[in-house]
């Protein structure tokens, strides 16, 4: 017993399947009836798990799913929670893997065919590969191998970690503090397989960004096979597994990098999984967007120069090295001419870039006052000078010397490819960083002139001001207006098949506004098959829905003070879990207070987002403690999964929009109507009505879950759009007039 407490953690792995000797093989066709048979009563996947039970909506996925690989086509296919979707794709594409080997022309041995998973989230990304899939691999006895693949910069790169160490060594201020930071990566690195910065509990690299850019693999500073870490090499070593294996599970950021990267990451790929699919537009505008701000302009610096008490950066070790070279006095000069010009740059470009970010704070914040409205309310912008014309001439100013220095790192780098080995020992390892920092540069310049010039008709372009006014926070970004022309030429070109999965894709049983939004409307609709599949569950015995007719609407006087009312009756009298959703921090803040004063003598904890500690924290204690009520906005409408009592009452505060003063949203509404369309019913309904749906979706997890969903936004009964939101539920809501009535018929609901 003891000895098991003190033997440390199990080692995760993102390798599965990989072991020695494990060999890809030729096997069978791909057979439809044995696939089912999986599925079947008697079948595999009764005898490994005990109270499995075959669903009509699970195999109609698997007959959709292997119609899809075996016609190469593309499948929208929608089913609700319960149905068993991931089984439901991953066991036919484990059999298609395993049915279309190919031999290498080199030397005839097999490669398999890949498929690529991608979900939104990482619990689903979890979910998949640390217990379905090793699930099916012992109960399905084939052999196939899978790998969980993340972004580059999730894992530690062991040349950057060496160089930041030797760094720190010659640092005097700082040094210690940055030390005792890195114990815990030092620790973790004895034993970690992965080099996923995640599994490391001590160090969180979203707590600290400006560490973890210095030690992360970034392929600008990766020397490849040059690298005599290769070997050990933790993205070498997913990535060289992820070419070989059948099945790759990703996250949409990691799909779409890898588009912008021309597949740099996942090389060529036919075969594509899109689970969490409802959230592919929004997965794509944020990661094929651009983004600039301060701290990417003072990594650049800080890695070239950095004083503190002591010179360390690559510009003074070059000086150093050109000291103790061999080289003729007139190429020492030259050079040495070059490094003091670059250093003098990154001085003026760090006070430059101060001075245009201090200026264009100062501009939001005077923008925003003009307009009345919050200091960190976002700014979307047409013309720079139009938006911000007090930062006229330290745009330019900044511009320019990122333009000056990045031409000066190519003139030394020009310079340094002319010296040999003999003359400077380290002149390859000068020459890789110092390309790595060129491209940086370059990079750099182009995306804030493409910021700053806006003249791409294809994106998006806003300012996000530090929500809390501070001088140098503000972002500069660009999205992509419409993600379809991108994903089309990049991705559905290319694809053999493809299938779209979510719980909401669908408006009453149609497709069409996912197609439009995600461009699989451009595809051969011919190869498009769509299906929306029922739920396995009996929503008319498990939920009530109850509309109560005597609120006010949301925008009318008096609605926070009877949402509040009724909320405290609602939970005083019936005492049961209670998640409220809402769609802004605003009103979940008015709420909390009105029911933390009101029901302070109940014996009711309440939690709010933001207010009681993070999300998983929150949704631990609200399954935890019996009859919690949690108060939660945007993330908590999807994602959530508590079956059973701790969740037996679903609030839905308001109608579920889209904030139309969001750049992005303004800017696609204005295109509908630009094109002549109806912006409200081609794009703000449909998408609330989708993000309704899976608010509602947090309900009912189980087939024996029973519960009621109270929808206090009056608009649902009062406006002609409002019928769209309930005709897309499952179940006819009931209408109530009172607060007596509607709390009586869900207390006989729950007894009956
Ligand atoms: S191969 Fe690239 S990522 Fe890997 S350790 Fe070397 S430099 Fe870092």
């Amino acid at each position: 017993m003891v000895s098991q407490q003190l033997s440390s953690p199990p080692k995760v792995d993102n390798l599965i399947g990989f072991e020695t000797g494990s060999q890809t093989v030729a096997s069978a066709k791909f057979d439809f009836d044995k696939i089912k048979a999986v599925f079947l009563p008697g079948g595999i996947l009764e005898k490994a798990r005990p109270g499995y039970e075959a669903r009509p909506q699970q195999l109609q996925m698997v007959e959709a799913v292997c119609r899809a690989f075996s016609e190469e086509s593309f499948l929208l296919i929608e089913a609700g929670t319960g149905t068993g979707k991931s089984w439901a794709y991953l066991i036919p594409a484990i059999y298609w893997s395993q049915s279309q080997i190919q031999t290498k022309e080199t030397d005839d041995s097999f490669l398999p065919t890949r498929i690529i998973i991608s979900t939104n989230t990482k619990n689903l990304q979890e979910q998949i590969f640390f217990k379905d899939i090793p699930f099916l691999r012992s109960h399905l006895k084939l052999p196939f191998r899978a790998v969980l693949l993340k972004g580059r910069n999730n894992y530690l790169c062991w040349h950057r970690w060496k160089d930041f160490i030797l760094e720190l060594e010659h640092r005097q201020l700082s040094s210690l503090k940055e030390r005792l930071e890195l114990l815990p990566v030092a620790v973790w690195l004895s034993e970690t397989l992965t080099g996923d910065i995640e599994e490391n509990t001590g160090f969180r690299a979203h707590q600290k960004p400006y560490v973890w850019a210095k030690l992360h693999s970034d392929s600008r500073y990766c020397k490849g096979n040059k690298c005599s870490f290769n070997s050990v090499c933790f993205v070498n070593r997913v990535r060289r597994a992820a070419r070989n294996a059948h099945l790759v599970v990703v996250n949409h950021s990691l799909l779409f990098s890898d588009l912008v990267s021309n597949n740099s990451v996942l090389s060529e790929y036919q075969n594509l999984i899109v689970d969490e699919a409802h959230n592919l537009e929004n997965a794509a505008t944020q990661y094929l967007g651009v983004e600039a701000h301060l701290w990417q302009i003072r990594n650049l610096v800080n890695n070239l120069y950095y004083f503190d008490g002591r010179e360390t950066g690559l510009l003074p070790r070059m000086r150093q090295a050109i000291y103790k070279g061999k080289l003729s006095q007139n190429t020492q000069e030259t050079l040495l001419g070059n490094i003091e010009a670059v250093t003098s740059l990154t001085r003026s470009l760090d006070q430059a870039s101060s001075r245009f970010f201090r200026q264009l704070s100062e501009a939001c914040w005077e923008f925003n006052l003009r307009q009345r409205q919050p200091i960190g309310t976002k700014i979307r912008y047409r013309d720079w000078l139009e938006n911000f014309p007090s930062t006229g001439i330290v745009t330019n100013e900044f511009l320019n010397e990122l333009q000056e220095l990045a031409g000066e790192l190519r003139r030394l780098h020009e310079n340094l490819l002319l010296v040999k080995a003999e003359e400077i020992a380290e002149v390859e390892d000068f020459l890789f960083d110092l390309e790595g920092t060129c491209q940086e540069a370059d990079e750099l310049l182009a995306v804030f002139k493409m910021l700053i010039e806006a003249t791409d008709q294809r994106y998006v372009f806003w300012l996000e001001p530090s929500p809390r006014g501070e001088n140098f926070d503000s972002r500069i970004k660009a999205a992509p207006l419409n993600v379809s022309f991108l994903l089309k030429p990049l991705l559905y070109d290319r694809l053999r098949t493809a299938i779209f999965t979510s719980a909401t894709l669908s408006i009453n049983g149609q497709f069409d506004y996912f197609k439009s939004r995600v461009g699989l409307d451009l595809v051969d609709p011919d190869r498009l098959l769509e299906n929306a599949l029922g739920s396995p569950f009996d929503f008319e015995h498990q939920v009530l829905v109850a509309v109560p007719k005597f609120l006010p609407t949301p925008k009318e006087v008096g609605f926070i003070e009877t949402t509040v009312s009724l909320l405290c009756d609602t939970i005083s009298h019936l005492h049961r879990g209670t998640l409220i959703l809402f769609t802004s921090y605003e009103l979940l803040g008015k709420v909390y207070e009105g029911l933390k004063i009101n029901l302070e003598s109940e014996d009711v904890l309440i939690l709010g987002q933001g207010k009681d500690g993070a999300r998983h924290a929150l949704l631990r204690q609200f399954c935890e403690q019996k009859g919690t009520v949690l108060l939660g906005t945007n993330s908590f409408w999807e994602g959530i999964d508590i079956p059973g009592t701790p969740l037996e009452i679903l609030v839905i505060t308001r109608l579920p929009f889209e904030v139309p003063s969001e750049p992005i949203i303004q800017a696609r509404m204005e295109a509908i109507e630009q094109r002549g369309g109806n912006s409200f019913y081609q794009f703000s309904v449909p998408a609330a009505i989708l993000r309704f749906r899976q608010g509602f979706g947090r309900l009912i997890r189980t087939k024996s879950d029973r519960g009621v969903v109270i929808i206090l936004d009056n608009r649902a009964l009062r406006f002609r759009y409002g019928s769209l939101f309930l005709e897309s539920l499952p179940v006819i809501p009931k209408v109530f007039n009172t607060p007596r009535e509607m709390l009586n018929a869900i207390e006989k609901w729950f007894f009956r």
